[in-house]
């Protein structure tokens, strides 16, 4: 059957079609077409790749992002029409997956989408306001252009609903877990993925391995996965607690926010800050991207240096809690677009976790090929380069789901 998957992201699209079967295995296999759609300011950048070709196209337009729809849908046609077409009539496609950031308690298993879904998604928009908005736009697009498809939505939130009360309930009034302001944690999708590849790449029974997995991209969280179950993770109640990122800052002191807003800033000037104007970008005052940090610590740019810095210093610590709560270590993962991409990033972390077991090949590192251990002889623990496969596993879970159905 094919399946197309939509992810929504804050500041992209990327969508997927995969053809599989039922018993297709769990490692990944191409998508017969892929495409994204990236918002940078007024620059909207569009990649799409299949087997009829890759082609790459950038366009400018003033709030590009604010075209989501529009752009989508366009991307979306080049399917069933135009030269690059994979398929004949959209009707081919069997089933469409979504990934929706926020599912909170109700929603954690992949799930057909009908009307209570689509309240329960937007019911969540305030708790992840960009993904679930940018999610809930995607179903409706998909019931404009397929309105006798099944729709199927997988939550990133799900995965770490076997969280235990410990790690979940925040040490505030209990009345706050009442309300539902709980740790939630995301980036589930792929820390299950993950988790599940490197026990398959270890040739090992997940149920007996304590791995963590660093999901570094845009946004980054860390999870602790015992025995296939996720017992603790860094970010939160919503995607801005935990280590530093991109734009966000992750966790900081609760009483910076209290002694600024009695100094006179306004809630909304706060999570502006905290969502857009921290982390990387805003204590380097260079760029978002981990790319951009290199390149200025190269040049001498001290603020970058510090912004580097103080990422690997919180990544470190956020390792080591995540095996404490794992009570050992057996495999560290890393993925998405830091984890996969920089070696520096790698290698200066792995450098201060020797005493968990952790040693990394310098020149396995380096070339960092795709699923690869790049643990050292001396280790104890093994270290893997994941590629991210969220499409993939959405597509998954949505086969399995309509074979139930
Ligand atoms: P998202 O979280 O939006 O899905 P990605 O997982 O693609 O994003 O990660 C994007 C980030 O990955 C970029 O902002 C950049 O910091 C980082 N990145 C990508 N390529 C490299 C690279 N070669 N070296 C260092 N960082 C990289």
């Amino acid at each position: 059957m094919k399946i197309l998957v939509l992810n929504a992201g804050s500041s992209s699209q990327k969508c997927a079609l995969f053809e599989l079967e039922r018993d297709t295995p769990p490692d990944p296999i191409p998508p017969l077409w892929e495409g994204k759609l990236e918002w940078d300011g007024n620059q909207e950048t569009l990649v799409m790749n299949s087997s009829r070709g890759k082609m790459r196209k950038q366009t400018e337009a003033p709030a590009a992002k604010q075209n989501r729809q529009r752009s989508t849908e366009a991307m979306l046609e080049n399917l069933w029409s135009g030269s690059g077409a994979v398929l004949s009539a959209p009707a081919e496609i069997s089933a469409v997956g979504h990934r929706i950031v926020h599912g909170g308690s109700q929603l954690t298993e992949p799930v057909v989408i009908d009307a209570r879904v689509k309240q329960g998604i937007a019911d969540l928009t305030a708790l992840a306001p960009l993904h679930n908005q940018a999610g809930l736009q995607g179903i409706e697009l998909m019931e404009k252009l397929l309105p006798d498809t099944t729709q199927i939505a997988v939550f990133d939130t799900g995965f770490h609903r076997t969280l235990p009360l410990a790690a979940a309930v925040y040490p505030g009034p209990y009345e706050w877990y009442e309300r539902g302001i709980r740790r939630y944690g995301f980036h589930g999708i792929n820390h299950q993925y993950c988790a599940g590849r490197a026990a398959r790449l270890m040739r090992q029974d997940i149920s007996s391995l304590k791995i963590v997995t660093c999901h570094l991209g845009n946004g980054c969280s860390l999870a602790a996965v015992n025995g296939g179950r996720s017992v603790d993770t860094t970010m939160g109640f919503t995607p801005l607690e935990g280590l530093m990122m991109g734009t966000r800052s992750g966790s900081i002191d609760p009483g910076i926010l209290t002694y600024l807003i009695r100094a006179g800033d306004a809630g909304d000037q706060l999570d502006d800050v905290l969502n857009h104007r921290s982390g990387l970008l805003g204590v380097s005052g260079v760029s978002r991207d981990m790319r951009d940090i290199l390149e200025a610590i190269r040049s001498g740019n001290q603020r970058a240096k510090l912004a580097f810095e103080i990422f690997v210093h919180r990544l470190q610590a956020g390792i080591g809690a995540m095996a404490i709560s794992l009570g050992g270590l057996d495999a560290l993962v890393f993925t998405a677009g830091i984890g996969e991409n920089s070696p520096e990033i790698r290698h200066a972390t792995c450098a201060g976790l020797g005493f968990l077991g952790v040693q990394v090949d310098d020149v396995k590192n380096s070339a960092a090929n795709p699923d690869e251990n790049i643990s050292g002889r001396d280790a104890s623990v093994c270290v893997f380069v994941i590629r991210a496969q969220e499409e993939w596993a959405i597509a998954q879970d949505c086969a399995q789901l309509c074979h139930f159905e």
